[in-house]
Order: structure tokens, then C-alpha cells, then sequence
């Protein structure tokens, strides 16, 4: 594997798109259940390993449209809205369904463009998603078509995608969907057309290389792909493309499967630390043993194990000051834990966490990624 292509399990905040044709069966007009579950499965295990998951899930006005009794084919503006009214309560209510059978919580949240893109609500939007995954819930996200008109809308949810993964800090987004990767040309129309397995960069070449191809049922062709790939990995997001028509479709990535990886040039990680050294407020404090210092010193992650004492009333995800046995300040980081929980496993080893806390949550305190050695940003290295 190169570096790349990492396994999923690596991965902190991950965002998984899935098209229409992948949810919905086109001529029974319902949702694959079995497919679903399976890929539900998936993540339910990346999630018990402790990554946040966010789902972008389109389907809405697949699944309304025949309710609705509305001819195939493009649909008008206003017949796309009544029918997202109507498909948008089975997509959040199936998303619900299948999240709880893995004990996970599941959280609707309907974005127009502007959410995304007006900084007011841009944070309004960033925070009610924070704030579901710091209770471990996941965010079922799709486009609002009710409301949204064709000035105001992206209309597509590769693009969308995109926008909430690099919005969330996502270091990696899969889009899902009826084509399993990136290729020379459209594949449809030239056979002689490779499939990508590492797109380093987007350069112009690789703008034309993807056509403009698009199915029925989905929006987004090729085109919104290369857009989305654009728009998060400049926000340091790599990008998966890879099929859904596959059983376990994350197992198949993780398993070297057919696919194409986006790199980019910048990791969430990075754009964290700098955001973590430079902000001044930190919610408490923790102090570590002197083993637990060197550690750091060395690049790890900080474990439960080094922590002498917790100061403060901070909860998962806030800024918090690590100190030495001597007091002094050897980093500030994110906490994995809120401080009542860090009380409780400070001293203890990482693997007790499941049997003193009663659920499992990260082995470490503060995250390697999470983590800034007092007076630089680049001391600890990332991924
Ligand atoms: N938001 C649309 C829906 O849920 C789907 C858009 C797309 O397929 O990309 O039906």
C-alpha cells in the first residue's frame, strides 16, 4: 500500500456518501435493505474503533417519486421537492433503523447550500455536527430539496459531500456509487479507458479525463466527483470513488479492492495542530508522569495510563493543557474524554476503558493528531 491508500481503520473522522441507485432498487422502487445492512455493518466497525462517522446520503427523491406516482425520467423542480417531502422520512427512518441494530444513534441533518457557504451558518451547521459525534451519534446528511430551489441548491450530493466533510474536519471521504472508480476517459464510451488507482493531484488533464457521465437515478456523474475530490482535498480530506454495488463495500476498500484514492496536499490532522497551538483557551488540564512526558516527546499519543491528576471541567473534543510532574505545560491537545470520564480512567490501562466507563471509547486520551508539544507545531509528526 502506498501512502496514500491507508487502512480505513486509520481514519479519525470518516464521511461516507451514498448514491441513489445503491439505496434504491430501481424497479422495486425500495430501499436494499440487505445491502444496506451490510454496509451499515461496516461502519458500525470503524465506529466501534472509535472513528466519528458521517453519512451523506442521497435517495430521497428516489424513494418519493413513485409514492407520488411520478412518471421515470427528469423530474420538474417542484415534482423533485414534493417527492424529497415525502422520500426524505423513509431514507432518515430506514438510516435510524439500521444504525440502532449496532446501538448507534442516528441524527437528520437537512443542508441547502447555504449552510455551507455563508460563514454564519457554516458554523451553525459545523457545531450541530460536532456536537452529534461528540455523543458518538451519526449525522445522516443529505440536501434539504424541499426547500432548496435551483438558484440555492448544489443538487448533487458529491459536491455536498465534499463541502461537509472539509467543514467537519473529515480526513477522509468515500463517495459510493454505481462507478468503482476514476478512469482515463468514461469508461461507457472507451473501452480502451484505465481505471486510476492514485490520483496524486487534479491537474487540467485529469478534469478532462472524466467526461460528463451520469445514470438515472443519481445526479452526479464523473464531473461532481472531480469537483468533490477538488473541494476536499484542498481542505485536507482524502477522497475514496469506489463501487457500492459490491456487498460490504468498506471491506472491499479495505481489502485493496477496486478503487481510486485522492491525495491531498494538506491532512485535517495538520490544519488541527496549527488550529491547537494557536488557540489560547484551553478547559482544564491534565498532568502526566514523567514516562508519559518522553512519550510525548517521542511522538505518541498520550494513553490514559501516564495521567496523575484532571483539572477542569472540559468535554470530549475541547482544548486542554498537558502538564509535567513539575507543573510546567509539555503540550495542549484535544480530549478524547470528558473530564468526569478522564477521572475515572486516569492511571488505568487503555484496555479497562470498556469495563470502568461501560462503553469503549478511544484508547488514547489525546490523540497523537490531537496533539501540539508546548512552543511548536511540528514536533509531533502527522500522518
Ligand atoms: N439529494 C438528492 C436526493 O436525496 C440526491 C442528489 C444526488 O443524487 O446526488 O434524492
Amino acid at each position: 500500500m502506498g501512502a496514500v491508500m491507508q487502512p480505513l481503520s486509520s481514519f479519525r473522522r470518516v464521511t461516507i456518501k451514498v448514491g441513489s441507485s445503491l439505496l434504491v432498487d430501481h424497479d422495486a422502487q425500495d430501499v436494499r435493505r440487505d445491502w444496506l445492512a451490510g454496509l451499515v455493518s461496516d461502519l458500525a466497525e470503524l465506529h466501534r474503533g472509535g472513528a466519528d462517522i458521517l453519512v451523506v446520503s442521497s435517495g430521497a427523491i428516489a424513494l418519493g417519486r413513485s409514492v407520488l406516482g411520478l412518471p421515470r425520467g427528469p423530474l420538474k423542480l417542484e415534482d423533485s421537492q414534493a417527492a424529497a417531502a415525502v422520500g426524505q422520512i423513509a431514507l432518515a427512518r430506514i438510516w435510524a433503523e439500521m444504525l440502532h441494530r449496532h446501538g448507534i444513534v442516528a441524527g437528520q441533518i437537512l443542508v441547502t447550500l447555504g449552510d455551507t457557504e455563508e460563514r454564519r451558518r457554516y458554523l451553525n451547521a459545523r457545531a450541530t455536527i460536532g456536537r452529534l459525534l461528540e455523543r458518538r451519534a451519526v449525522p445522516v446528511i443529505n440536501e434539504n430539496d424541499t426547500v432548496a430551489t435551483s438558484e440555492i441548491r448544489y443538487g448533487d450530493n458529491d459536491r455536498l459531500a465534499a463541502r461537509v466533510a472539509a467543514m467537519v474536519g473529515s480526513d477522509l471521504l468515500v463517495l459510493l456509487s454505481d462507478v468503482d472508480g476514476f478512469y482515463t476517459a468514461p469508461p461507457a464510451a472507451n473501452p480502451d479507458a484505465k481505471l486510476m488507482p492514485v490520483v496524486e493531484r487534479i491537474t487540467p488533464e485529469i478534469e478532462a479525463m472524466a467526461g460528463d457521465a451520469g445514470s438515472e437515478l443519481s445526479r452526479g456523474g464523473m464531473r461532481t466527483k472531480i469537483e468533490a475530490a477538488k473541494i476536499a482535498t484542498q481542505g485536507g480530506t482524502r477522497m475514496v470513488i469506489a463501487s457500492g454495488l459490491v456487498a460490504h463495500p468498506l471491506k472491499v476498500i479495505a481489502k485493496g479492492g477496486r478503487c481510486t484514492w485522492f491525495a491531498t496536499p494538506s491532512t485535517p490532522a495538520r490544519a488541527r495542530k496549527t488550529w491547537i497551538a494557536g488557540s489560547l483557551e484551553t478547559k482544564g488540564a491534565v498532568t502526566i508522569d514523567s514516562g508519559a512526558v518522553a512519550a510525548l516527546k517521542r511522538g505518541k499519543s498520550l494513553l490514559p495510563a501516564g495521567i496523575l491528576r484532571v483539572e477542569g471541567t472540559f468535554t470530549r473534543g475541547d482544548a486542554i493543557a498537558v502538564r509535567g510532574p513539575d507543573g510546567t505545560e509539555v503540550a495542549r491537545g484535544l480530549t478524547a474524554y470528558d473530564a468526569d470520564d478522564a477521572v475515572r480512567i486516569a492511571g488505568r490501562s487503555s484496555a479497562d476503558i470498556l469495563s470502568i466507563l461501560g462503553f469503549g471509547g478511544r484508547t488514547e486520551m489525546i490523540h497523537r493528531d490531537d496533539l501540539v508539544l508546548a512552543g511548536s507545531v511540528r514536533s509531533i509528526s502527522s500522518n
